[in-house]
């Protein structure tokens, strides 16, 4: 890290943990970290949105915070907030902010209110926040509510322990004031794996709250129950202040003179308080990253030559000699075929129950979507065009309407023949479309069965780029077969198949009057057409008659 400040420390862990989220779980490293402990409303969420200065939590009751939130905070000159998984959106009003957690808890946990241990990373930049990084963790809740799984204690307890039994990670043991300290949900479990006290921070709130004539001062003294990181003192803001928006400064500011004024806290004002608290743990934080970096830093060497190695193993292909490891690797190239298959068939453990997908949506692209593209722009216009074999009759009568004459009972005319192919071109667009659309469907199960090659990226890559550039070959390729079959339909029309009778007249396109008048021995018919445009057609100077 040569001549690197110890400031830079912490954003330089943020780097890394954004890069092991993005990469899953293959690279599971100890970061050093702080994790946020706590019995539900012990105020554990206003400790966090007071060292930000925003409301952007979740609150409400019940079990809020269901997925651990990584928050980095970040200090910089302006402010906003950014989400690791849609990187790049710079979110500026915190309100969305709040609801984008909402959202993507709900993604990954269904809005059953179970829990995932799948984190949700956020960055806040402040002027107002020390470079810190903090793991919200779920409350410590002991009744299960609503549809909630029976052992919901157990499970979040077990996803704080992962966080908190590795030897990286500080604890920030969060316990009301107005509680029995000896009886701390957080000091409890803080114990279980640091016995010796040796990296829990403890956090008092609700001091504010207490009876009256009773304080916690042999606690925050660190008389009590000691620990070698020591215990901060904080008033929060309570849940009048919050609902009547009390904001976050006039909250810090009452938070010290809170201190200053109170006799026994008074003697160390200093001590106590949020911003104090910030200040601390941005320290602490830096010297423990400093203190872990050594053993950190071996552990990341030996992984990286663990995986060279490894990497090496796999590139390491001879069609005659296939290693253990080139096997896996063409076994995965095969599952990506077998699992893509899958999706279209609509067999095994992929189908998607939530959305059409893979082949049920090919399939409804074809059987609905294609059929409503085909009708959806054809006959909003009516008109109705006389085919006669004569054209004298109704000419006087209905001098706007296309009368088209040819001899004999109905060969190949100019006029029909001018309407039915318009008809017909208009396949084209829903023909294409409908290519685009099966096309688009298959790129996106392409992702979908590629998503089992994360853990290459290079794999991944390569087999996406080769799957989706023989898709775009076929896809030009069944284009063009598409509109060849519609050119052929248009140099010709077979009046005489029988599918001409059989299709087009039943359809409706096409009504023959049946006002076959005998007129001097010599029969007349009438063809009444239906077609869009009839101002299109008078306009076309060859059917000026
Ligand atoms: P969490 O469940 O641990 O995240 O707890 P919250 O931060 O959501 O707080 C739970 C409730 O306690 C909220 O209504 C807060 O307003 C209130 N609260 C938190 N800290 C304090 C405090 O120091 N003093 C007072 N009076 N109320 C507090
Ligand atoms: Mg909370």
């Amino acid at each position: 890290m040569g001549n690197r400040g110890l400031e830079d420390l912490i954003p330089l862990v943020n780097r890394l943990q954004d890069a092991f989220s993005s990469i899953g779980q293959a690279c599971n490293l100890d970061l050093p970290q702080i994790a946020v402990v706590g019995g539900q409303s012990a105020g554990k969420s206003s400790v966090l949105e007071n060292f930000v200065g925003r409301d952007f939590l979740p609150r409400g009751s019940g079990i809020v915070t269901r997925r651990p939130l990584v928050l980095q905070l970040i200090n910089a000159t302006a402010e906003w907030a950014e989400f690791l998984h849609c990187k790049g959106k710079k979110f500026t009003d915190f309100d969305e902010v709040r609801q984008e957690i909402e959202a993507e808890t709900d993604r990954v946990t269904g809005a059953n209110k179970g829990i995932s241990p799948v984190p949700i990373n956020l960055r806040v930049y402040s002027p107002h926040v020390l470079n810190l990084t903090l793991i919200d963790l779920p409350g410590i809740t002991k009744v299960p509510v609503g549809d909630q799984p029976a052992d919901i204690e157990q499970q979040i307890r077990d996803m704080i322990m992962q966080f908190i039994t590795r030897e990286s990670c500080l604890i920030l043991a969060v316990t009301p004031a107005n509680t029995d300290l000896a009886n701390s949900d957080a000091l409890k479990l803080a114990k279980d794996v640091d016995s010796q006290g040796l990296r829990t921070i403890g956090v008092i709130t609700k001091l504010d709250l207490m009876d009256e004539g009773t304080d916690a001062r042999d606690v925050l003294e660190n008389k009590l129950l000691p620990l070698r990181r020591g215990y901060i003192g904080v008033v929060n803001r309570s849940q009048k202040d919050i609902d009547g928006k009390k904001d976050i400064k006039a909250a810090l500011e009452a938070e010290r003179k809170f201190f200053l004024s109170h006799p026994a806290y008074r003697h160390m004002a200093d001590k106590m308080g949020t911003p104090r608290l910030q200040k601390v743990l941005n320290q602490q934080l830096t010297n423990h990253i400093r203190d872990t970096l050594p053993a950190f830093r071996s552990k990341l060497q030996s992984q990286l030559l663990a995986l060279d190695k490894e990497a090496e193993e796999y590139r390491g292909y001879r069609p005659d000699d296939p290693s253990r490891k080139t096997k896996q690797l063409l076994q995965m190239v095969q599952q990506f075929s077998v699992d893509f298959e899958k999706r279209i068939e609509g067999s095994g453990d992929q189908v998607d129950t939530v959305e059409l997908s893979g082949g049920a949506k090919i399939n409804r692209i074809f059987h609905e979507r294609f059929p409503f593209e085909l009708v959806k722009n054809r006959f909003n216009k009516v008109h109705v065009i006389l085919v006669s074999n004569r054209k004298k009759t109704f000419h006087h009568l209905f001098p706007f309407i296309f009368v088209g004459f040819r001899t004999g009972l109905f060969t190949p005319d100019m006029a029909f023949e001018a309407i039915v192919k318009k008809q017909i071109i208009k396949l084209k667009e829903p023909c294409v479309k409908c290519v685009d659309m099966v096309i688009q469907e298959l790129i996106n199960t392409v992702r979908q069965c590629s998503n089992k090659l994360e853990c290459f990226p290079r794999l991944r890559e390569e087999t996406e780029r080769i799957v989706t550039s023989h898709i775009r070959d076929r896809e030009s390729r069944a284009k063009d077969q598409v509109l060849l079959l519609i050119d052929i339909q248009l140099s010709y029309i077979n009046t005489n198949h029988e599918d001409f009778i059989g299709f087009v007249i039943r359809k409706g396109w096409l009504t023959i009057n049946n006002i076959s008048i005998m007129k001097g021995g010599a029969k007349e018919y009438w063809f009444v057409l239906t077609a869009e445009s009839l101002s299109w057609f008078k306009d076309d100077e060859t059917y000026q008659y």
